[in-house]
């Protein structure tokens, strides 16, 4: 057995499934009960043969995987991976350099340095701001929100990094009722606790009213940040960035962006007018493994304050100026040893440019809005949030009124069919089916054979 047989296997593997990927089922076709029955058993007492161990997890996870890196997966926000970041991705294992620091792989602290800054001019972010590659928007937040507290206490006397939160005073998280719950798990995880969340009011679009943010703002001196969010989750709406973080800043509060797929709207012209003063902000996080179609384990976060970002992580050690003048991964980054994951980001960038991510983005937005307008025509389909960017919601009616249950049968329906998978969710109290366009594969060829496959499952289920 030498290298060459069990990745020559791994890579014919790959290949074949992504050739099928068009024709699979989108959906899981066995349960877990099955995989566990397949893929369990005894700990393996020896060796076996390392082809054969590649070709049994590959036969054995048959069904067992969602067709979401193909161009019919519309549920959540996902994404897929383009080929070129897939490669580099095959190389960031083959190469397995440890990119916590520059002296475990000078080629992998630069490509971060470059990365960090084409992605704050991609995004319209102010050019001083530090970065950090993370493994998604949850720990984007965490991040973040770990300057933010450093920053919030050492104006009020406490080093936060030396004495803990002891003795500090409690802080204050104000968001959106639309907030995403990672930025209240990150909240959990930094001692900041799900008390210190208030959550404010949104106005028909879907954008936090800056009456009452304004109001509780004023209400407490407590140190405070401001969550803001670019694209929530249902209509992809984007909260009035400028107008907000002039409030918070008036009253000293940080303002922090979730942008985990709505910050990619800068990078297309005619969507760009969104953010509109998100530059203003003091943090931001988003992903790459959604809109920009990386791989999983692809996280950016950005803070304007580089001082209060690497207060939270450098270490005496490296106070040292940074080797050959480099970024030192380690001292913006929560974990130590970690995967190089700026490779698959450099080469998607390198391939596509900025035009091509603009173009990709843009192209998503318009199928969302077919996909949406399509299925909205369909007898009994009624359209509840057009899409602002790529993300959009119906509902399926039923004749009786009970449509939640209606959307949700229909929703198991179509992804039973196996051509198309979308997912379900609450909107202002009723069960609504959402549509998330973000992956490169996506064509409108796959978009009219998702509102072929809806509307003969609309029709079979109209009594
Ligand atoms: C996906 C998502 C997150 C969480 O991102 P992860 O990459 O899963 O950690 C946060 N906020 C929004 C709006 C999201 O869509």
């Amino acid at each position: 057995m030498n290298d060459h047989d069990v990745l020559a296997r791994a890579a014919a593997h790959a290949q074949r499934y992504l050739d099928q990927l068009n024709e699979r089922p989108v959906h899981a076709t066995v349960t877990a009960g099955e995989l566990r029955q397949r893929l369990g058993g005894a700990l393996p007492a020896g060796p076996s043969d390392p082809a054969g161990v590649i070709d049994a997890l590959v036969a054995n996870t048959e069904g067992g995987l969602l067709g979401s890196t193909g161009g019919r997966f519309f549920g959540w926000v996902i994404g897929g991976t383009l080929p070129v970041a897939l490669a580099a991705d095959w190389l960031t294992s083959t190469w397995d350099q440890n990119a916590a620091s520059v002296a475990c792989s000078p080629a992998e602290a630069v490509i971060e340095e470059i990365c960090g800054a084409w992605l704050k001019e991609l995004l319209g972010l102010p050019a001083t701001a530090s970065f950090a590659f993370v493994t998604g928007c949850q720990m984007a937040h965490t991040t973040a929100l770990a300057a933010a507290r450093h920053k919030l206490l050492a104006a009020r006397g406490i080093d936060v990094e030396r004495q803990g939160l002891y003795g500090a005073p409690p802080l204050r998280l104000l968001m959106s009722e639309n907030r995403h719950e990672s930025i209240v798990r990150s909240a959990r995880l930094l001692g900041i606790g799900t008390d210190a969340i208030t959550l404010l009011p949104v106005g028909g679009d879907g954008a936090l009213e800056l009456d009452p943010l304004a109001t509780a703002l004023r209400e407490s001196d407590r140190p405070t940040v401001v969550c803001l969010q670019a694209g929530d989750l249902n209509t992809g709406a984007f909260d009035a960035f400028g107008e907000a973080c002039a409030l918070a800043h008036a009253s000293g509060a940080w303002v922090h962006v979730d942008g985990a797929f709505g910050l990619w709207a800068a990078t297309s012209e005619r969507h760009r007018h969104h953010l509109a003063g998100v530059e203003r902000a003091d943090s931001w996080a988003t992903d790459g493994h959604k809109w920009l179609n990386l791989p999983f384990d692809n996280g950016f976060v950005f803070v304007a304050d580089p001082e209060a970002h690497r207060a939270v992580f450098t270490m005496e050690t490296s106070y040292s100026a940074a080797s050959q003048g480099v970024r030192e991964q380690r001292d913006w980054n929560p974990e130590w040893s970690r995967r190089g994951r700026a490779v698959a980001c450099y080469a998607a960038i390198r391939a596509l440019g900025r035009d091509g991510i603009g173009e990709m983005v843009a192209r998503c937005c318009d199928l969302a809005a077919q996909l949406t307008g399509g299925l909205g025509a369909l007898p009994g389909v009624e359209v509840l949030a057009r899409p602002r960017i790529n993300q959009g919601l119906v509902r399926f009616l039923d004749r009786d009124g009970a449509h939640d249950a209606r959307t949700d049968a229909t929703i198991a329906a179509i992804q039973a069919s196996g051509i198309a998978w979308f997912g379900g969710t609450t909107w202002r109290g009723r069960r609504a089916m959402r549509i998330s366009v973000c992956n490169w594969r996506t064509t409108a060829d796959d978009v009219r054979r998702t509102l072929d496959a809806v509307a003969e499952i609309v029709k079979r289920e109209t009594p």
